[in-house]
C-alpha cells in the first residue's frame, strides 16, 4: 500500500501494530528525552511499550512551533488529545481481531459501521494526528516549497502556488493552491481536517473531512498534507479565531516538503 510504503520510508513507523514493538520502545524513549523537562505531559509514560498502538514521538520539540502554535497548545493537543486517542484505541481493541491490525487496516475495516464507530474514530484520530504533526515544521511555510513534482503539479492544476492579492471586497483576486487550501480549511463547518491529497487520477485535490474522517477510506487517495481544524488545535492560542491559526500555519510552519515526500515515487509529472 502506497501510504504504508511512504510512511515507512520516512521512518513514520508507529502506524503499524505490535510487530513494531521494538521500534515503539525506541520512539517512546525519544519522547521521554524530548519531554524530559516537562512534567505537564504524564501521558507519555502511561502509554507502555506493551501497548498495541503507541504514541509516536513528536518530530520536533514541543516549543518548536512558537509563536505560531504554543508549547501549551502542543502539550494538550499531543500530550492529552492525541495520547488519549491512542489509549482509547488500545482499550477498545484489546482481545479483538483489531489488536493485531495496522491503523490503516483498522480505519478501512471499521469505516461507516455504527457498532465499530468508537474503534474507527480513535484509530483514525490516532493516524490523523501523527500525520498532522508531520505536516508542520519549524521555519517552513512558503519558504520550503522548492521546484519538484509537487510544484509542477500545483502549477499545472492551480496555475500557481500563491497569490494573496485581494480586491476591495476582501476576496482573493487570483488565488493559488495556498489560498484555496486556506479557504477550504476556513470554510469547513465544525470539527475536522483540511487535506491536500493525490487522487487516483494522479491529480491534486483539496478536501475537508468531518470529525475523524480521512482520505484513507476513499479508494486510491493518497494523503499528502493535513491541517487540523478542530478547535482544540487553536483554541488556547487563538480562541475561536480559526483564520489567525490558519494564516500562522500556512505562512510559517506548514511542511510542503512532507507533501512532496508523500507523492508516490513512481509518479510521473
Ligand atoms: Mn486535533
Amino acid at each position: 500500500m502506497k501510504t504504508t510504503q511512504s510512511i515507512s520510508r520516512r521512518k513514520f513507523l508507529m502506524f503499524s501494530g505490535a510487530a513494531t514493538a521494538l521500534i515503539a520502545t525506541d520512539l517512546i524513549g525519544l519522547g521521554r528525552q524530548v519531554f524530559a523537562a516537562d512534567a505537564a505531559i504524564p501521558t507519555l509514560t502511561s502509554v507502555t511499550p506493551a501497548a498495541t498502538f503507541t504514541l509516536p514521538a513528536l518530530p520536533y520539540a514541543q516549543d518548536a512551533l512558537t509563536p505560531y502554535i504554543s508549547a501549551n497548545t502542543i502539550s494538550f493537543h499531543y500530550g492529552k488529545h492525541h495520547a488519549g486517542y491512542v489509549t482509547n484505541l488500545n482499550n477498545l481493541v484489546k482481545g479483538t481481531k483489531y489488536a493485531k491490525g495496522t491503523l490503516e487496516k483498522i480505519i478501512k475495516l471499521t469505516y461507516n459501521q455504527f457498532l465499530l464507530s468508537s474503534i474507527y474514530n480513535n484509530a483514525a484520530q490516532t493516524w490523523n494526528h501523527t500525520f498532522y504533526w508531520n505536516s508542520l515544521k519549524p521555519n517552513s511555510g512558503d519558504k520550503s516549497l522548492v521546484p519538484g513534482k509537487l510544484s509542477a503539479l500545483i502549477n499545472a492544476q492551480f496555475g500557481h502556488f500563491s497569490d494573496a492579492t485581494k480586491d476591495d471586497k476582501g476576496a482573493w483576486t487570483n488565488p493559488g493552491l495556498k489560498q484555496k487550501l486556506f479557504d477550504a480549511a476556513k470554510g469547513h463547518f465544525g470539527s475536522g481536517w483540511a487535506w491536500l491529497v493525490l487522487n487516483k487520477q494522479n491529480q491534486l485535490e483539496i478536501m475537508t473531512t468531518k470529525n475523524a474522517d480521512s482520505p484513507l477510506t476513499k479508494a486510491g487517495y493518497v494523503p499528502l498534507l493535513v491541517i487540523d481544524v478542530w478547535e482544540h488545535a487553536y483554541y488556547l492560542d487563538y480562541q475561536n479565531g480559526r483564520v489567525g491559526y490558519l494564516n500562522a500555519v500556512l505562512d510559517n510552519i506548514i511542511n510542503w516538503q512532507f507533501a512532496e515526500d508523500n507523492l508516490p515515487a513512481t509518479l510521473k509529472v
